[in-house]
């Protein structure tokens, strides 16, 4: 009877452990509608600062505004997965434009602005995630060069 014993507290510990590691690691996001400042955001949010099932770390808190469609949106995949067109970039006779969302503070900057922060919200001293810059022609024209990355 011993050995069926260890066997039930055996079987219990992996049906704990494995509820636990599950909740640790959720396969999906909920996605939620978001509006930060009276802008909507499109795609697939997952909270209210933009972040999205594609990037949701503590640093991801920027929306796009797609040059295509005028709507705000967390990041080229959100876009790619919900829209129903090609995605344009911005050309860059209109980088004064304001495209850039940031999801703590609301406000919108420019472009120009964006590229100027060093990763930086210059409204509410946010942190940007420095990677986006490596996706940078994704949304603007960059002439293939990559620009704002000075690592
Ligand atoms: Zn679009
Ligand atoms: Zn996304
Ligand atoms: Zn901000």
């Amino acid at each position: 009877m011993k050995s069926l014993q260890t066997l039930v507290f055996l079987l219990g510990f992996i049906l704990i452990s494995g509820t636990l590691s599950a909740q640790q690691n959720p396969v999906m996001l909920p996605v939620v509608s978001s509006r930060i400042n009276g802008i909507n955001i499109f795609g697939k949010p997952v909270d209210q600062q933009t972040r999205c099932v594609h990037w949701h770390s503590q640093l991801d808190v920027i929306a796009i505004k797609f040059k295509c469609c005028d709507k705000y949106y967390p990041c080229f995949s959100c876009h790619e997965e919900t829209a129903d067109h090609k995605p344009e970039v911005w050309p860059q006779a209109e980088f004064d434009s304001k495209a850039i969302l940031c999801g703590v503070c609301g406000t919108e900057l420019t472009i120009n602005e964006y590229m100027g922060s060093d990763n930086t919200c210059p409204k509410c001293q946010a942190a940007f995630n420095p990677g986006c810059s490596k996706h940078y022609h994704l949304y603007f024209e960059t002439d293939g060069k990559v620009i704002g990355d000075k690592r």
